[in-house]
């Protein structure tokens, strides 16, 4: 993490003024998805105030960020974006603002690589869908809030391991869930393959019609071989993402007789009078969703 004059000559003052904890309700920090800026909420607690630079619903991987967006975070002590070519925009924007600090939370996280379209290879970048990388996650928001606020370190510690422990509870039962369904059944096919991290933790199959929702998505290539999977393994269900345009998904199941599952949520939590209003709820929206679309149950 970068360590700023701007940051430096804050801190100087406010240490200067007596009575004022040297950054206590002040910090302000920006992410660049609503999901990571859910995480950040629970590990800064009351101490920051916490902003998205993307809105609820948004496509993050191709957003074009506003003149409006740079102002809004051009005064933020950090901001916290996920990185592993999740946000493609984001270097670019990064660079016309003038000295914000930032921190890659996925730093340290063992990725899956990508295994088709124009990003082969390159590291699948969803990894806030696998719960030990979430550990990962939450470790590195409070390492980032300690470096540049120590007077508050202990509450983000207290405060990360609160968080860590209800991932934890939320993540179990919906991995039990899961082993309920007949293995031959346990499939994952979506619209974007954003799902790698929770097939593997989870033990499902996966199959997509697009690597990456940067890439071209729904191209007749994309939906027949989808169609020939779901075929192929009797996939009972297809779902597809809160993001996208949900078309191809349908096709996919309208033509093999599959089930069309649903919504899942990945790259955006929703509103807060949603479905998904923060990130746990989202693992868990995400994963009944598929338990209930496998099985048959609540359709
Ligand atoms: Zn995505």
């Amino acid at each position: 993490m970068r360590k700023t004059p701007k940051f430096l000559a804050g801190l100087a003052l406010a240490m200067a003024l007596p009575g004022h904890a040297a950054t206590a309700d002040d910090l302000k920090v920006a992410t660049t998805f609503t999901v990571i800026a859910d995480m950040v909420r629970n590990v800064a607690g009351a101490h920051a105030e916490v902003v998205s630079i993307t809105r609820p619903g948004a496509e993050i991987h191709g957003y074009s960020p506003t003149p409006r967006d740079l102002v809004a975070v051009q005064d933020a002590d950090l901001i916290v974006w996920n990185g592993l070519n999740l946000e493609l925009w984001f270097e670019q924007f990064l660079g016309n603002l003038d000295d914000v600090p930032s921190v890659r939370i996925s730093e340290g996280i063992d990725p899956i690589p990508i295994s088709a379209g124009s990003y082969e290879g390159l590291p699948n970048p969803h990894a806030w869908m696998s719960a030990d990388n979430a550990m990962v996650y939450v470790d590195n928001i409070r390492d980032a809030l300690s470096d540049i606020d120590p007077d508050n370190a202990a509450a983000y510690a207290e405060n990360a391991e609160r968080y860590k422990q209800r991932i934890a509870d939320t993540i179990d039962p919906l991995r039990a869930a899961i082993a309920t369904i007949p293995e031959d059944q346990r499939w994952l096919v979506t619209c974007e393959g954003a799902f790698s991290y929770l097939a593997r933790d989870f033990g499902l199959q996966e199959a997509y019609l697009w690597p990456m929702n940067a890439d071209q998505t729904g191209t007749p290539q994309q939906v027949r071989a989808v169609i020939d999977t779901v075929r192929a393994n009797d996939v009972p269900a297809v779902f597809c993402e809160s993001t996208v345009n949900t078309d191809p998904a349908r096709q996919v199941a309208r033509e093999t007789g599959a089930r069309y599952g649903g919504v899942l949520y990945v790259d955006s939590l929703s509103e807060t009078d949603g479905p998904v209003p923060t990130y746990l709820e989202l693992l868990r929206v995400t994963t009944e969703t598929v338990v209930a679309g496998l099985t048959g149950e609540g359709s």
